[in-house]
């Protein structure tokens, strides 16, 4: 069910600062600011290799990036597979009595059709299952024009 490690999941209290932080490494390629009203939450791809980081950044305290920054602190916060068919995929995790944040997939970062599983299911990690489309699979996903 696996194609590849579609991103990993990072928490920040700026994703500005780590931004600059990434550059110190080496030259990187940022994906599109995301707001994410309904999480509470900021988002931005950063191309550092063949795998992207998301930097995920709360907007305010009642989201629960904060909650998750003020418990374990800034650091991993989830890897994300990518699949081709998301449902198959939780249907598969069902089946594994695997316990499913998303029973259903629900819109994610740039388009992509994304599902949680519980990190008490696997390796405990938060683990995201990514469903893209052909054409917007390309990280860092969205790439920013400006
Ligand atoms: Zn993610």
């Amino acid at each position: 069910m696996f194609k590849l490690v579609d991103h990993i999941g990072v928490a920040t209290r700026s994703i500005d600062a780590s931004v600059d932080t990434l550059r110190k490494l080496g030259p990187v390629e940022l994906g599109e600011l995301e707001t994410i009203e309904r999480y509470n939450l900021k988002a931005r791809m950063v191309r550092t290799g063949d795998v992207p980081i998301e930097l995920i950044e709360p907007l305010s305290e009642e989201s629960n990036i904060h909650a998750f920054i003020e418990k374990r602190g800034e650091g991993l916060h989830h890897i994300a597979y990518r699949v081709d068919d998301i449902e198959q995929a939780l249907a598969r995790c069902r089946e594994q009595g695997l316990r499913l944040i998303d029973e259903k997939p629900r819109p994610g970062y740039a388009e992509a059709l994304v599902a949680f599983v519980h990190p008490k299911s696997v390796l405990g990690v938060l683990t995201e299952l990514v469903q893209r489309e052909p054409g917007k699979d390309q990280a860092p996903y969205a790439p920013d024009h400006h």
